[in-house]
């Protein structure tokens, strides 16, 4: 053997990856040791044979046809681009390989000869690298929907502070209308209270002063006067009371079936001790004989709106309550013929402690109105009024009767 021959038997028997050589046909004509290792086969057993052999069954149909197609062609290239290959071992068992293939022609004839890598160690890793980063994808992930996680409870987090801040500052602000108002209960109940209490100390030093019985009807008037005047104490401190209760959020309805026509009846001889001289509350009632309503809250508006008739009109005046329902709604009048309510003032009627400026030194705290606004409102209905000054005042109250869902189980 030459030098050069040599030296090629030596490449080609200690070459470290597999060289297989195939004749035109794919018949195998040579392949090296490291080749015979890979594949598992001993000398003489492949010389011969088609090099679909080498390749599992279910690649090896389709190989022939690439072989015949490249054998138009040959050219050197690597094979199964961007394609995993697979080479079968003697005992049919599989490993991946990575194959590239050389044409050439000797005086025999054209051949191809191609390398083969095992790679099966390289296959590992990249499988270990594509789990570590399958892995990796996943941690990222979760870390990703924590991170919203934990974004989504400060949001909450900060949502809540942001409330509490505003309940804090609403509560301040009750606490400080609160104060106001008991400040400005202090001051109207110094002056609203001095003229009843004065009225019921002279009236009572009177009272004792007159010892005859000629004198029983000058005592009469003053035991009316010293009445009158508990019933005005009495109302204003309810309507403060009333108007805590509102504040506390203690006040509900509780509509219960009242014989409406009766109830007005007993209210009006009620509200009868108020009128001035010669005046006269009528009343008008039609409609069903039982609606469902609230009591203790319907008493409060009625009796303020006929009350302020009284209180804002003449002696000798009438003063009529208007009453229609139906299954569905109660509408109540009261109307009045007294001083009116001045236009400027009508847009603030209904405010607390507001007091329209033709009021004079007519006993009041500017609380009723606000109180009848407020139940009505609780009661599901509405308050509404027409007023002119110096010719009378009409409130127009329309309220739901619903009987309630609990009763009409019952
Ligand atoms: P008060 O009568 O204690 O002052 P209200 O809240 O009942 O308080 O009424 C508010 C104001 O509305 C009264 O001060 C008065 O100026 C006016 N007002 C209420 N009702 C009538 C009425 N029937 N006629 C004229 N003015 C009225």
């Amino acid at each position: 053997m030459t030098r050069h021959i040599e030296m090629l038997d030596a490449l080609f028997k200690h070459a470290t990856e597999g060289i297989v050589v195939v004749d035109k046909s794919g018949a195998i004509v040579m392949l090296n040791p490291k080749a015979k290792e890979l594949f598992g086969y001993t000398d003489p057993d492949l010389i011969g044979k088609k090099i679909e052999a080498l390749i599992p069954q279910r690649y090896a149909g389709n190989h022939v046809h690439y072989r015949d197609h490249y054998l138009e062609a040959p050219r050197a290239r690597g094979m199964g681009h961007l394609m995993d290959l697979f080479a079968r071992r003697s005992d049919g068992s599989e490993f991946p390989v990575e194959v590239s293939l050389s044409p050439f022609k000797t005086s025999d004839g054209e051949f191809v000869v191609s390398f083969v890598i095992d790679i099966t160690e390289r296959k590992k890793q990249e499988n270990r690298i594509r789990e570590a980063n399958l892995e990796i994808q996943k941690l990222n992930a979760e870390l990703e929907e924590r991170v919203e996680q934990r974004t989504r409870e400060l949001a909450e987090a900060v949502k809540k502070v942001e409330e509490s801040q505003e309940e804090v500052i609403r509560a301040l602000k009750k606490e400080k209308e609160l104060n106001n108002m008991k400040s400005q209960f202090v001051t109207i109940a110094s002056h609203e209270f001095r003229t009843p209490l004065a009225t019921i100390l002279s009236s009572a030093s009177l009272i004792g002063r007159y010892g005859t019985s000629e004198e029983e009807k000058k005592r009469q008037k003053h035991v009316k006067r010293i009445k009158s005047a508990v019933t005005n104490l009495t109302e204003i401190l309810n309507d403060f009371l009333s108007i805590g209760k509102l504040e506390e959020g203690r006040v509900h309805s509780i509509p219960v079936q009242v014989d409406l026509d009766a109830y007005c009846r007993n209210l009006i001889d009620e509200i009868h001790g108020l009128c001035k001289e010669r005046q006269q509350i009528r009343f008008e009632y039609n409609g069903n004989t039982e609606v469902w309503l609230d009591k203790q809250l319907l008493r409060n508006i009625l009796f303020n709106l006929l009350s302020n008739g009284i209180k804002y009109s003449d002696p000798g005046k009438i003063i009529l309550l208007k009453i229609n329902s139906n299954d569905v709604q109660v509408d109540i009048e009261v109307h009045d013929e007294g001083i009116g309510i001045p236009v400027k003032d009508q847009p603030n009627i209904f405010d607390r402690f507001f007091r329209a400026h033709n009021a004079g030194a007519t006993q009041g705290t500017g609380l009723g109105l606000n109180i009848v606004n407020n139940y009505v409102s609780l009661m599901g209905g509405q308050v509404t009024f027409s007023s002119e000054a110096g010719k009378g005042t009409t409130f127009f109250v329309k309220l739901p009767n619903v009987v309630p869902a609990q009763a009409k189980i019952d």
